[in-house]
C-alpha cells in the first residue's frame, strides 16, 4: 500500500510541494504519493490527517500554529517557536517539526554574512525566522500590520542579548538593514504590499538584500526591489530546502540531503 502525504493550507492550489515530493518519489522508486488538501479550519487538521490515512504532511499558511496544537509531540526547533510545518505519523502519534527556518537560512547563504534583518510580518514564518536569526546573533527587527501578533516577539525580547525591535506601521522608524524579508501573505493572492508603499520604498532604500517567502510570482514588493536594482530572491529556494528537510523525514532519512535536493530541484524545471 503506497504511503500518502499531503500539504494543508488555505490557499493551497499554488503550492509546488506536491510536484517536488512526487518527482522524488517517482525518480527514486519510493512507494508514496503527495497531494494537496484545502483546509479552511485549522482545528480540523488532526481529524483530517487521520481520516485521509496520511503518513505525513506539510502545513502552510495559515495553519502552522494550529498544526503545533494538533501534534502529540513536537521535536527540535519547532518546540522553541510553537510553529509546525511538517508532521510525521509515528506509532499512531503525530510528531511535529519545523523545517522553514533551516530552509530559509540555506536559501540566503549566497547573500554572505549578514548582521541586521528586518522581518515584515509576525505570523508563523516570522516566528521561525526571528528565532533562528536571534540564535545566530543577528539584530532583528519585526514590522507587522497589527499589534496583536507582535506580543510574541515582545516576550522574546526578554530572553535575548541583542535587543529585538518590533513595530506596527504606526510606530515604525526606518533604520539600515542588511536584509529585509517579507513573510506576510501580502502579494500571495493579491497585489498588495506588505506595508504602505511609501514605507516599503523607504525600507528598500535602506537595505542591501531583499527576500520574499512567496514564490512562483514577482510580488509587488519584489518588483519594487527589482526596479531599485537591489539583490533579491523569491521564496523558491526556501521552498526547496524546507521541502528537502521534510522529505528526509518522510523517507526516514533513506536518501542523503544532497541527493534529495538534486531530485527535488529538477521538479522546478517541469
Ligand atoms: P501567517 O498566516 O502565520 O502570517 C501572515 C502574516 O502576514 C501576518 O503577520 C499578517 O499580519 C500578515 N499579513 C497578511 N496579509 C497582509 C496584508 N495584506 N498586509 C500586510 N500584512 C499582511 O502566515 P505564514 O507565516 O504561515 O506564511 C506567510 C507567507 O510565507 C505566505 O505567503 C506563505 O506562502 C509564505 N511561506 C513560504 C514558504 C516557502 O517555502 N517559500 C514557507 C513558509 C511560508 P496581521 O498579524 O496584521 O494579520
Amino acid at each position: 500500500m503506497p504511503k500518502l502525504f499531503a500539504i494543508f493550507g488555505d490557499p493551497v492550489s499554488h503550492s509546488r510541494s506536491p510536484l517536488m515530493h512526487n518527482y522524488l518519489f517517482q525518480a527514486l522508486h519510493v512507494d508514496a504519493c503527495y497531494t494537496r488538501v484545502h483546509l479552511t479550519d485549522g482545528s480540523k487538521l488532526r481529524d483530517t490527517f487521520f481520516s485521509l490515512g496520511l503518513s505525513g504532511a506539510n502545513i502552510t499558511v495559515p495553519h502552522k500554529e494550529a498544526a503545533y496544537e494538533a501534534c502529540d509531540e513536537v521535536r527540535g526547533f519547532a518546540t522553541t517557536i510553537g510553529v509546525v510545518n511538517t508532521i510525521i505519523l509515528e506509532d499512531g502519534k503525530l510528531i511535529g517539526y519545523n523545517t522553514d527556518a533551516d530552509g530559509f537560512m540555506e536559501a540566503i547563504k549566497p547573500f554572505g554574512t549578514l548582521k541586521t534583518v528586518l522581518i515584515l510580518g509576525a505570523g508563523g514564518t516570522a516566528k521561525a525566522l526571528a528565532n533562528r536569526f536571534l540564535q545566530d546573533g543577528y539584530q532583528v527587527n519585526v514590522l507587522n500590520r497589527s499589534e496583536e501578533r507582535l506580543n510574541y516577539f515582545k516576550d522574546l525580547d526578554l530572553s535575548c542579548e541583542v535587543p529585538l525591535m518590533c513595530d506596527t506601521w504606526k510606530s515604525f522608524v526606518c533604520k539600515s538593514y542588511d536584509l529585509v524579508v517579507n513573510t506576510t501573505s501580502a502579494g500571495l493572492k493579491d497585489d498588495l504590499y506588505p506595508a504602505p508603499k511609501t514605507m516599503i520604498e523607504e525600507i528598500l532604500s535602506h537595505t542591501t538584500y531583499v527576500a520574499d517567502a512567496i514564490y512562483g510570482k514577482l510580488t509587488p514588493f519584489l518588483l519594487l526591489a527589482k526596479q531599485k536594482e537591489l539583490n533579491y530572491k523569491d521564496g523558491a529556494d526556501m521552498l526547496l530546502y524546507q521541502g528537502v528537510l521534510a522529505n528526509h523525514l518522510f523517507c526516514e532519512k533513506q536518501f542523503d540531503l544532497k541527493t534529495t535536493a538534486d531530485f527535488m530541484q529538477k521538479s522546478f524545471l517541469l
